[in-house]
């Protein structure tokens, strides 16, 4: 069946379920980044999904760059996910008693972290950074946590701060609804500024619990540590005897079989997990130093609980997600195929004339409207100073060929192991023509 996008392309399907959503949710949608605020128009309904391919309710195909902003390594619908998951299903869904492949997902994940002796499963990523912070606080006897400024860690109350008078400084909240006296103890600096992370540490000696951070950043676009960055924190919070605690809700098993913290060859003390290690379904996890992690109820005192936690559906798509990056050759396939990806858009881009920086790690790429060609972009303040509105004409470009990324430019993109050489030659066919039309 010829492929049904461009000029042939009606959204009323889309439009009609927006217009349903918006009358009974938020904005239409359940997560903020769906409604398209940050490029306009109308966001798109998925019916149907496989492979790298996504199908809407009008009947539209897209090629597939945000995979669930992360989880779907191995595609939509991957056909040994689905197998499990079938098998699974017809014999109960969640049963609030403990099962057999939660030790197993544990065992898979701990044979492939050295930092992780020991785990917790919860069922999101928001879930592992709270308990995981919760944990460092109890470990320490320490209330203050240091957070990366434009890192996100879910919708903790706690993280949810921005920088007041500069970094350094208490934050406050940056949504309604948080309690300054939340915001109190958490303390901002600048990614990849190792003089932040030591002054701070040294202003509030034997006050912070930890240093939390995405170690490749996802969530301003994708940053990459600078050299000896992630090492340097390593050193600075053994000194101060603060916990390092790495949000590898993205990077796990996503950079690397070992994470960003194999990738990097650094170890935290504590680490949290979600999105691949899920397959696609609910899941987070946080774990660590075994000392440390025996100190969560029932053995130690520190609380925290979850009725669907370590579910047999969602532990069953984990494992096989982890059974196929386990086999040979697949993170090479994924390295390769976004190296492609990368040295295609920066080629339609210097073709078009249209400044641009793409910062990948691995199978997550950003490609950054910057003002100056290959101008880098490491932190913050040189990702919101992006040419926003750019990439918002590159996005709709993007989708009208037939491509749908994520709609944000502080977005991660995301390729999977379904994204064949052919699959990314077309994507950089539509970004070449979509680079022509957006300066
Ligand atoms: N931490 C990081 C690094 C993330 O990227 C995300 C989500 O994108 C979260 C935490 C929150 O995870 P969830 O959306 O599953 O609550």
């Amino acid at each position: 069946m010829a492929k049904k996008v461009a000029s042939s392309r009606s959204i009323s399907g889309s439009e009609a379920a927006f217009a349903r959503s918006s009358a009974v949710m938020p904005g239409g949608v359940s997560s903020p980044v769906r409604a398209f605020k940050a490029v306009g128009g109308t966001p798109i309904f998925i019916r149907e999904a496989e492979g790298s391919q996504l199908t809407d309710v009008d009947g539209n195909q897209y090629i597939d760059y945000i995979g669930s902003y992360g989880p779907l390594i191995a595609g939509h619908a991957n056909e040994r996910v689905v197998a499990a998951l079938s098998k699974q299903i017809g014999r109960g869904s969640s049963f609030g008693i403990p099962n057999e492949f939660e030790a197993q997902l544990a065992e898979k994940i701990i044979g492939a972290l050295p930092a992780i002796e020991m785990i917790r499963f919860v069922n999101s990523g928001t879930e592992a950074a709270m308990s995981a912070i919760r944990l460092a606080r109890a470990a320490t006897g320490r209330d203050m946590i240091v957070k990366c400024i434009g890192c996100y860690h879910g919708h903790v109350d706690s993280m949810l701060v921005q920088a007041g008078s500069g970094a350094l400084t208490h934050g406050s909240p940056s949504s309604p609804g948080v309690p300054e006296s939340t915001t109190r103890n958490t303390l901002l600096v600048n990614y990849n500024n190792l003089d932040e992370a030591r002054q701070v540490l040294e202003k509030y000696t034997g006050q912070v619990a930890a240093f939390v951070l995405e170690p490749v950043v996802g969530n301003m676009g994708v940053l990459i540590p600078k050299d000896g960055y992630l090492q340097g924190l390593r050193q600075l919070c053994t000194q101060h005897g603060a916990l390092l605690l790495m949000d590898e809700v993205m990077t796990g098993f996503r950079v690397g079989w070992s994470g960003a913290q194999g990738r990097f060859g650094v170890r935290p003390d504590l680490v949290c997990l979600g999105k691949v290690i899920g397959g696609g379904l609910p899941v987070g996890a946080y774990g660590g130093i075994r000392k440390y992690m025996e100190m969560i109820s029932p053995s130690g005192p520190v609380y925290q609980a979850g009725t669907l936690s370590g579910n047999p559906l969602a532990m069953t798509a984990g494992l096989s997600t982890l059974e196929i990056l386990e086999e040979p050759g697949c993170y090479e396939a994924l390295e390769a195929r976004s190296e492609q990806l990368e040295a295609g858009l920066k080629k339609a881009a210097h073709d078009a004339g249209v400044p641009l920086t793409v910062n990948r790690v691995g199978s997550m790429l950003t490609p950054f409207f910057v003002a100056s060609d290959g101008a880098p972009v490491t932190d913050y303040a040189s990702a919101v100073a992006c040419n926003t509105g750019r990439f918002g004409r590159f996005f709709h470009a993007m989708l009208s060929g037939g491509v749908y990324l994520p709609p944000s430019q502080f977005e991660a993109w995301f390729v999977s192991t379904a994204h064949t050489n052919e699959i990314i030659e077309e994507t950089i066919e539509v970004a070449s023509r979509a680079m022509q039309r957006i300066l």
